[in-house]
Formats: C-alpha cells, structure tokens, sequence
C-alpha cells in the first residue's frame, strides 16, 4: 500500500513546494511556494498543534479526559480540535469577532466549544481574547495551549518545516519570507535554515497596523491599530518571536494582501488565504529591491481560501472595504521627500528639559520632535505632552524622557505612499529610517501637502 495512513495525524506536514510561474514573471529570482493549506486540518498550524500536544503530555500537563483551551485566529484551533479528535481531548477556543464565520464553523465541526471575543479592546481589557483564553485556560481540568508563550510552537517549526524545506530544496533556498503572527513559523524555520547557511535571508512580513514592523526597526513598541488582514500581525510581543533569526520586515496595507490574495488563486491556480496573499505581497516587494538571476526564494502560505469565502473572495464585502479600487500611483517616500527637499531633523535627547525642548520646537516652529538617544529613536514628544507637564509645578525643569509617546511609525525610502496615508490612520508621525538613525520626518501635513500637489486639490 502507498500512501496509506494509520490516521490522519501522520499526514500533517510533508507539503508540496509549487514554483509561483506567473506571479513572478519578469523577475530575475525564483519565487517558490510552500503550500501549508495542503496539511489535513488546512493550515500550518496543524504542525504545531501536535507538537504542543505532544510536548504537554511528556510534561505531564495534559491528561486524559482534558479540555485543550486556546486562543486562536481558527487554524490552531483546527489542528488543535483535529489532534484532540483522535486523542479524546474536548476543547474550548476563544475567537476575537472580526475572524471569519467560516473559521468558527470550522471548529465547531469538529465538536469544539467557540467563545467569540471583541476585537477593538486592548489586550490588558478583561473581555479581550488574550484575557479570555487565559483564563477559561486556568480552569480545573483545562490545558492552555497558549501558542503565544508555548515553546513547542517555535520548536514545531525547527525540528520539521525547517528541515523539510532544506530537504526539499536541496539546500538551494537563498530567502524564505513568512508573515508574522507568533512568530513561531519565521522563528522555528528561520533558526534551522540559518544553522544550515548562515547566508540565508529570513523575510518577515507584516500588516499596517501591527507593531512588529516599528519594533524591528527601532527595537521601541509602538501604539498598534486594528486591521483587517486575519492571521498576521500583533499588538504585543509573544515571547515565541526571536527577532535574531530575522534580517529584514517588510510591510503591507489590506488592499494589497486582498488583491494579491486573488491574483494568486487566479494566477496560479493555489487557492489560498489572506496572509498567503499578504506573503507574496510582501515577497515581491522585498525581490524588487533585491533581486538576482538565480536567487531561490521560497514563500510560506498558511492556509486555504475557503477561509474567506465570504470575504476576500466576496465581491460586496470587497467593494464596502475599497479593497477593489486599483491603487493609485502616488510613489514612495523617496519621492515625496524629492519633492518637498530635503530637511534637517531636528531631534532632542531624553535627558533633555522641558523648558529646553520648548524653546527649540519654538524657534524651528515645529509641534512634534522625535526624541533619540545614541542615535537611536526612543519616541515622541508633542506640544501637548509638554503643555501638560509645564503647567505642573516645577513642570519646565523636568526631564522630557517621562513624556516620551509611542504615537509614530517608521519608514524607509522605499515605502509607498498608500502604505504611508493609511498609517497616518493611526499616528502623527512618521520618521524615515537609515538603518536604526532617524534622518527625517513626515507630519501630515506633509502628506496632504504631495498628494494635494499631484491631484491637484486645492487648485482652482
Ligand atoms: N497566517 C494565518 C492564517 C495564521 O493563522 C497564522 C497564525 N496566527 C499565521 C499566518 C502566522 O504564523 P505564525 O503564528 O507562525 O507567525
């Protein structure tokens, strides 16, 4: 017999790696895919779910008869359920609303209690999914698989995508790219690829909105925002991302994630979710700036579109979103800053007063000042902050390191400008990064002002 499996757990794993023909047309890399949506329970998430089990009943944590507690995006939650299924585990999951019904439904297939959670609280809230999870997960008689903070979700990834991907491969993978959720999977197969040849570049990508960007670049956390995208992208560290095992982050807004999504089911036939397109999306982009004839790159996509189906692959729900308006070309921040020239940043140090701080914002004019310490950014001041602070007693004598806010983002030259308006969604500034050295800073402003200047708004 070929093929044939004593059951369905064995099937996890062992995925096919499709070469993207069309997508990647005009490119001098190979753009490879790694199809995660092919696994049994429809994710990659399938892998982790038996580790963590199986690592939980070594340690002596899981028993016979115990309900699994998760809080999940729906794919741990499937392979999770499909594992529990065989091993007569129950288990309970904790959804944030804005996932998909489909992912609910999902689970409740395969006989899982679903606890749905609000999206738009901060994670400290008590209603929030984190809250939740932990503590259903608390309870007599619960295992918390805890994907976040589990080892075994990393380790899933370093004992088997890792050394699969080699394998398949033959060792000829130059880039691999993955979106950022735990971090688990860029972690786990980024430290087995690297172990394997240090030259190997990680690629992790990551949606407006989501913190991890900002904190790639400038190792400061900055305020997150929500946003559509399912899967990718967090609002806090979990402790199973190791930025180490990570050379670059690459950033998409949703249209992006959502059209890509569509062009590579309709393009090349793999139908696939959201933080797929979100991958490719960001992949291409990164190959852009860095490609070379013969360069092997290969992509992780995470699950299976019909996840989405009432979404991403939904016209209406497409359209109310204004994810099915083409992009307009409005350049990158290269050219933004061409056109308004270039300018001096003007920049404090934590140690710095109050009074001092005014005094300069005062003179050059300016309402926000970026604060940088050895060269490197720490935050945002505002008149506001500082308002507040001189009017305490003995306010203007204080340092301003205590006033130091998180409401900003970072860029680089090469950013678009539609990744940039939607970023101002959230922040007041943005600061454009060399390296970790802040060499300028865009308000608002200045983005109205270079669009205005394009369209023609305002004239006429
Ligand atoms: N895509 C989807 C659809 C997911 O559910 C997840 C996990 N949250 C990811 C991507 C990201 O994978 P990881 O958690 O390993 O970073």
């Amino acid at each position: 017999m070929r093929n044939v499996h004593d059951n369905i757990l064995s099937c996890v794993g062992d995925t096919p790696i499709v070469r993207l023909g069309n997508l990647a047309r005009g490119l001098k890399s190979n753009v490879y895919a790694k199809c995660e949506m092919l696994n049994p329970g429809g994710s990659v998430k399938d892998r982790i779910a038996l580790q963590i089990i199986d690592d939980a009943v070594a340690a002596g944590e899981l028993h016979p008869g115990a309900t699994i507690v998760e809080g999940t995006s729906g794919n741990t939650g499937a392979g999770l359920a499909m594992v529990a299924a065989l091993r007569g585990y129950r288990t309970t999951f904790v959804m944030p609303d804005k996932q998909s019904e489909e992912k609910r439904a999902a689970l409740r297939a395969y006989g899982a209690r679903v606890v749905v959670t609000p999206t738009a609280v901060e994670p400290e809230d008590e209603r929030s999914y984190y809250s939740v999870s932990t503590r259903l997960g608390g309870e007599a008689g619960a295992y918390f698989a805890n994907q976040y903070h589990n080892p075994s979700n990393p380790k899933a990834h370093y004992l088997a995508t890792g050394p699969e991907i080699w394998e398949q491969m033959d060792g000829k993978i130059d880039v691999f790219v993955g979106g950022l959720g735990t971090g688990g999977t860029i972690t786990g197969v980024g430290k087995y690829l690297k172990e394997q040849n240090p030259d190997i570049k990680i690629i992790g990508v990551d949606p407006v909105g989501s913190l991890y960007y900002d904190y790639f670049h400038t190792g400061e956390l900055t305020d997150a925002a929500t946003y559509v995208l399912e899967g990718i992208g967090e609002d806090f560290l979990p402790s199973t991302i190791d930025f180490s095992f990570i050379d670059d982050v690459v950033r998409v807004n949703d249209k992006e994630c959502f059209q890509m999504t569509r062009r590579v089911v309709r393009e090349e036939g793999i139908f696939c979710g959201g933080s797929s397109g979100a991958a490719v999306a960001g992949a291409l982009k990164w190959i852009r700036l860095n490609d070379a004839e013969g360069k092997n790159v290969l992509i992780l996509l995470p699950d299976s579109g019909s996840r989405y189906l009432s979404k991403i692959f939904n016209d209406a729900w497409m359209r109310e979103g204004g994810f099915l308006e083409p992009e307009v070309g409005f350049g990158s921040v290269r050219d933004l800053v061409h056109a308004r020239g270039d300018r001096e940043l003007i920049a404090v140090e934590p140690s710095d007063r109050v009074t001092a701080v005014v005094g300069t914002m005062k003179l050059h004019g300016i309402s926000q000042v970026p604060v940088v310490e050895n060269g490197r950014l720490r935050g945002i001041l505002t008149d506001t902050s500082l308002l507040e602070r001189a009017l305490r007693v003995g306010g203007g004598n204080a340092a301003v390191a205590e006033l130091i806010q998180a409401n900003y983002t970072t860029v680089d030259l090469d950013t678009e400008i539609s990744v940039l308006v939607e970023l101002f969604r959230r922040v007041k500034a943005a600061f454009i990064l060399d390296g970790q050295r802040p060499v300028g800073i865009i308000t608002k402003i200045d983005l109205i002002d270079y669009i205005s200047s394009l369209t023609g708004a305002g004239e006429s």
